[in-house]
């Protein structure tokens, strides 16, 4: 990987409520940045631990802020961010982007303002504008399109050349986005926002049964099929993967060493959790398992695989193992084992023969095209 990530932890408010989110309620509601990023040796740890990270192949840094819509935080602390970032962007001398989370929810106006503090701070901040995919409203859709056409003016204005901030779609399995109308809303007068995509498909909080799962590898299909010309996570992420071959498990361990050490995730309490890239968008597993409690292990999901005619038969098992896609299955099949023992045997006997996590259309699509 020649790519090194680091997410920082350090705001959390959010008026959201996006199925896949990791933040408790009690977080989104906390307005305040965490207090580590602002003390004097933060910037000079960053750098140290960025330092030591880097790799004669690494080609790009990316720096995360998140997890809230940053955009709602206090103009002081939007300034004394800028200036972290201005550090850290004079310092390392590396293709970077340092890539800001924000839901847009609220006013408009005074996060456009807010935005161009961040914008000021250097010529590689970009917003990661996350969408619950429940949200259809029009309003939300004008906010979208002016904060982008601003973003653009202001780096037109700074002679920035690539004005690409990106949309995070958080699928929500009850009311997957009319697709037709999510690509209506990526045009502004005529002409399309080719803004970078983000399908977030995280692990779901109930059980999805075979209806939905043939539901979600149905629309994943037909999103691919629209959107394949975009800048999309899971296409970038799969033509990574593809560089690697894998015969055996050593190989396997060695590819999840790779991936975790090119990742470094600092909590709110600035403590380093372990983490990696996989198609459904960064994951710290320290929080993935607090919300879910899941048995990430890969034998766990093998047990899983071969109890499932459709699993057994595909031929991107390891692109799934790999991409982190059977966390969903994983998730999904023990949601299913508390159902039955909460309703009785009538799932239990019905015959598993639909892909368990939506992205086998994506695999196979993918395999082909690159
Ligand atoms: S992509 Fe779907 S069908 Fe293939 S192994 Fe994974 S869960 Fe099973």
């Amino acid at each position: 990987m020649n790519t090194l990530i680091f997410n920082l932890d350090i705001y959390f408010q959010c008026a959201g409520h996006c199925t896949g989110c990791f933040l408790s309620q009690e977080e989104r509601q906390d307005n305040q940045f965490v207090d580590y990023v602002f003390q004097n040796d933060f910037f000079h740890q960053i750098k140290n631990l960025i330092e030591k990270k880097i790799t004669e192949e690494t080609q790009m840094l990316i720096i995360g802020f998140g997890r809230g819509n940053i955009l709602s935080a206090s103009d002081e602390n939007l300034h004394q961010l800028a200036k972290l970032i201005k550090n850290i962007d004079q310092s390392i001398q590396l293709n970077k982007k340092f890539e800001i989370s924000t839901s847009l929810i609220g006013k408009i106006d005074p996060q456009i303002k807010k935005a161009q503090i961040l914008l000021s701070a250097s010529s590689s901040v970009y917003f990661n504008v996350v969408i619950n995919s429940d949200i259809i409203s029009t309003n939300f859709w004008n906010n979208w399109r002016l904060f982008y056409q601003y973003n653009q003016n202001f780096r037109k204005k700074h002679s920035i050349i690539d004005d690409a901030d990106i949309l995070v779609l958080n699928i929500n399995p009850d009311n997957l986005p009319n697709i037709h109308q999510l690509y209506q809303n990526l045009f502004i007068n005529d002409k399309m926002i080719l803004s970078p995509i983000n399908v977030a498909m995280f692990p779901y909080q109930r059980y999805i049964n075979e209806d939905d799962l043939l539901n979600i590898n149905l629309w994943m299909k037909q999103f691919n099929e629209k959107f394949h010309e975009y800048d999309i996570n899971y296409k970038n992420f799969l033509e990574q993967l593809n560089q690697f071959s894998i015969h055996d498990f050593s190989m396997l361990q060695n590819y999840f060493e790779t991936n975790q050490n090119s990742y470094v995730f600092i909590d709110k309490y600035n403590q380093i959790q372990q983490g990696s890239l996989s198609i459904m968008g960064e994951i710290d597993y320290h929080r993935l398992n607090k919300k879910f409690d899941l048995k990430t292990d890969i034998k766990n999901f093998m047990k899983i695989m071969n109890k499932n005619s459709r699993c057994i038969q595909c031929e991107h098992q390891t692109s799934c193992i790999l991409s982190g896609a059977y966390l969903v299955a994983v998730q999904n099949h023990k949601m299913k084992k508390n159902k039955v023992f909460l309703i009785g045997k009538n799932i239990q006997q019905s015959q598993e023969s639909y892909c368990l996590n939506g992205y086998q259309e994506i695999f196979e699509y993918y395999k082909k095209k690159i």
